[in-house]
């Protein structure tokens, strides 16, 4: 895959009161070439629309992931939170892979006040027994744990780079603007931007061939992510990660959570696209 694919998350507004079908094919009439599909309150896909929106996605080349449900802890403290947990990450994975979608990410856990070593372990743990279960069953979608924005919550981007590292089919969603909020305002120069893929060269180099990520404006406290916000309202640099994503060569997509959605991703694949 050359350069960047744009798109945003869920239903575009240019094609509201529309279904999913109709949402993938609005993204290919404003030029974009990726969506995401939205479970994040719950998986509300069947078999049949599955199908109906992989057919779709054939037929225009949108690229298609989801973003699973956020009721995901794989740290609670009740064994049956985190057994519901690992179910809803499964549920959204078999609908996915009929409806032909790359991956579904989702927020891993809450430190719960733990060892932030001690949390780490059990995700790998509990991810590497989903990947094993993808693998008996010969799916092909993958599973990505993304960079959270919380203090709270587990997915720093050293975490997430562990992770990934350890196993080695994941694939890792770098949420920008929750790396922004995580550690109110990180990317203050274009440095700060640069060393973020810096860490993945040195750590994980593969992910730059197929980069997934997450962009959009941020709201932010001491205690990390508030809200997200279009990309004209916040402090996030959006214009140094286009560059950086050029200067380094990156290959991938990325996936625009503004309110503003397939308008701000336009406005950065226009930005994206101009650069040298
Ligand atoms: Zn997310």
């Amino acid at each position: 895959m050359p350069g960047i694919l744009f798109g945003s998350s869920g239903i575009p507004h240019s094609a509201e009161g529309g279904d999913t079908v109709k949402g993938i094919q609005t993204m290919r009439e404003l030029g974009l070439d990726a969506m995401e599909l939205s479970f994040t309150h719950g998986v509300h896909l069947g078999p049949a629309s599955a199908r109906d929106v992989r057919r779709t996605s054939e037929e225009t080349g949108i690229k298609l992931s989801i973003h699973g449900p956020y009721y995901i802890n794989l740290f609670a403290k009740e064994p049956e939170k985190v057994e519901a947990s690992k179910q809803r990450i499964w549920k959204s994975l078999e609908v996915g892979e009929i409806a032909g979608c790359d991956y579904v990410c989702f927020h891993p856990a809450y430190y719960m006040k733990a060892e932030p070593k001690t949390v780490h372990a059990q995700v790998r743990d509990i991810l590497a027994e989903l990947q094993g279960k993808l693998h008996d069953q010969k799916m092909r979608i993958r599973l990505a744990p993304e960079t959270t924005g919380r203090v709270t919550q587990f997915g720093s981007l050293a975490e997430t780079l562990e992770l990934a590292y350890e196993l080695k089919e994941l694939l890792p969603v770098f949420d920008f603007c929750h790396l922004h909020a995580r550690e109110n305002g990180k990317f203050k120069r274009k440095e700060d931007v640069e060393r973020v893929f810096d860490e993945v060269e040195a750590t994980t180099p593969w992910l730059l061939k197929d980069f997934r990520m997450q962009v959009s404006g941020v709201s932010y406290t001491v205690k990390g992510e508030r809200a997200h916000t279009a990309l004209a309202d916040s402090d996030f640099p959006w214009k140094w990660l286009m560059e950086c994503l050029k200067e380094f060569g990156v290959n991938g997509v990325a996936i625009c959570e503004s309110p503003q959605l397939e308008f701000d991703a336009m406005k950065m694949r226009d930005y994206y696209k101009g650069l040298p």
